[in-house]
């Protein structure tokens, strides 16, 4: 098996994308091509203590594949191929460069996917007819990674994040036992899950019993609920617990989609628009994503030839718009939400062109931190629905506090996102470190919010090894959400699997917790 301790190889794999946790002390890198491998790396790792961090598409915002405790890490790029299985079609192509393979049972809508295949991949290998619908904007990410994050995007709001899509995983335990289970395998007694290695050796694990948030996305610590299958402590763990070898997902037929976005002269004609067609969708409109960008938001997309001074906000929508009917129906509603100018997307060149203008808002801020040097500060909360409006709230004052401190108007803070879900970004834009620091102080106290009013602090991103600040001193992002019991209680379910606490240590909680549970 390929290794490399070539610090300039070492070098690649010693952050990811939020820029802010950094690898220290690793001692090599490994590139397995098979669940062999990873089965001799994770039981000589554990026979030695030494930790092992897994690495997917490092576009992670949290952290959680960077080897902050040192040791090896393992990076899952070659194992882009699926291996063979009966009733399953090969189907390979070339992407980017790198070659993939999965195998596919078109007829039953399931395809069996290697760890390291990139999102945009596996979207280009099922096309034209079949999907795997789940669509986080960042498209490099493997899929492997995607799972172990939970990770989910503006189509959610119909379909639901990753975890709804995954119907089998192969994993090799931090022992080096392997471990293939299929959703229904293995079901909770009680918060206790009870299974065995296919060598043969038992488990018993028991989930963490804090209550999960009323949200309609939520990827904050490991999935806990009475009676739950055992795939689902895997789907979001953040590769404390093992490192996924195959995946088998469920797909969908490609829908016909089609988009719009509408401009309205206030923010409140927005939301209350948003909420008219979240109730259609409830009343079966095929709505695919529910987007909203704030004046903020539109303010850094000013150059853009459909954004005019007066639109205040705007609703981004895709819609499976198979039946012609179904189009006029949502016209109609649009037409009844009377925004001030609509952009209606009906060919394929119009569609790009919105996704285009999607992109263009988190590529103008990257723009604008880059010129000034500093790193961005992204909220991920998303709240239960009744809570909404105070959590709107919330993010104003937030924004207005913000403002204060950069004197800023057309560059401070954009909100935007998922409001279909309840769960929107705000992007803050400090120009300076004491604007860093004023952000930070508004992040804090936004995610107190969203656990008052019983939301998540993280969404779609994951924790990772995020802190925050709270009193005066740093404390595990996720402590705020579940206390420090909760982290034990995680901490407790991870010993279980792993005893010598070798895998991703510093994800989700303090390395130095994990050594405290005996
Ligand atoms: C511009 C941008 C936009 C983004 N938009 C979204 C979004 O819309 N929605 C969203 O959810 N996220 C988003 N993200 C975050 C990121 O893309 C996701 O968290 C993604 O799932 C990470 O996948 P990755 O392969 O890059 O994993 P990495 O960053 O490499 O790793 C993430 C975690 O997964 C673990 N892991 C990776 N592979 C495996 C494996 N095979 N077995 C076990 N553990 C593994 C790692 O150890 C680590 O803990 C965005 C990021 C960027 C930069």
């Amino acid at each position: 098996m390929r290794r490399s301790s070539d610090p300039d190889v070492i070098a690649r794999y010693a952050a990811d994308e939020s820029n802010t946790f950094f690898a220290e002390n690793v001692e090599a890198i490994f590139f397995p091509q098979s669940e062999a491998d990873l089965a001799e790396i994770l039981r000589e790792a554990t026979a030695s203590g030494t930790p092992v961090t897994v690495s997917g598409g490092g576009t992670g915002l949290t952290g959680a594949r960077v080897a902050t405790e040192g040791g090896l890490v393992v990076t899952m790029e070659l194992m882009r191929h699926a291996e063979p299985r009966e009733g399953f079609e090969q189907v390979s192509s070339v992407h980017d460069g790198l070659d993939y393979t999965v195998m596919l049972d078109a007829a039953s809508g399931h395809a069996w996917c290697p760890p390291a295949i990139t999102l945009d991949a596996v979207e280009a290998l099922l096309a034209p007819h079949l999907l795997f619908p789940p669509a986080p904007t960042e498209r490099s990410a493997m899929i492997g990674g995607a799972v172990a994050e939970n990770a989910s995007g503006a189509r959610s709001f119909m379909h639901g994040p990753t975890r709804a899509w995954i119907e089998a995983l192969e994993i090799v335990l931090p022992t080096g036992d392997t471990l293939h289970v299929a959703r229904g395998d293995v079901l909770a007694d009680g918060r206790t899950l009870r299974f065995a290695s296919r060598e043969g050796t038992p488990y018993e694990v028991q989930a963490p019993g804090y209550a999960m948030p009323a949200t309609r996305k939520n990827a904050a610590g490991l999935y806990a609920a009475d009676g739950m299958d055992l795939i689902d402590l895997f789907v979001g763990s953040e590769g404390i617990l093992g490192v996924i070898t195959a995946v088998l997902v469920r797909l969908t037929p490609r829908p016909t989609l089609f988009s719009d976005t509408a401009f309205f002269a206030s923010e409140e004609e927005a939301i209350a628009c948003a909420d008219t067609l979240r109730e259609a969708a409830a009343n079966g409109l095929p709505l695919v994503s529910l987007e909203f960008y704030d004046p903020g938001a539109l303010r850094f997309m000013a150059d853009h030839p459909q954004v005019r001074p007066e639109h205040q906000a705007a609703i981004f929508t895709e819609l499976d718009a198979g039946d012609p009917a179904i189009v006029e129906r949502f016209a109609e509603i649009i037409i009844g939400c009377d925004p001030m100018d609509d952009w209606f997307a009906d060919s394929d060149r119009e569609r790009e062109a919105q996704r285009d203008f999607r992109h263009a808002l988190p590529e103008n801020v990257n723009t604008f931190l880059r010129q000034h040097g500093t790193d961005k500060l992204c909220t991920d909360y998303a709240v239960p629905a009744g809570q909404f409006p105070t959590m709107m709230q919330a993010y104003h004052d937030a924004c207005d506090a913000f403002l204060q401190v950069t004197g800023r108007p057309e560059a401070s803070a954009v909100l935007f996102g998922h409001i279909g879900d309840y769960h929107l970004h705000i992007d803050f834009l400090p120009a300076n470190a004491a604007e860093e620091d004023a952000s930070m102080e508004q992040y804090a106290i936004l995610a107190q919010h969203a656990i008052e009013l019983g939301g998540t602090i993280t969404a779609e991103h994951g924790v990772g090894k995020k802190t925050l600040p709270v009193g005066g001193r740093r404390i595990p992002y996720l402590e705020v959400m579940y206390g420090r019991e909760g982290l034990l209680e995680i901490a407790r379910a991870k010993v279980g699997l792993d005893p010598h606490r070798v895998l991703n240590r510093g994800n989700m909680m303090p390395a130095s917790l994990l050594d405290e549970i005996r």
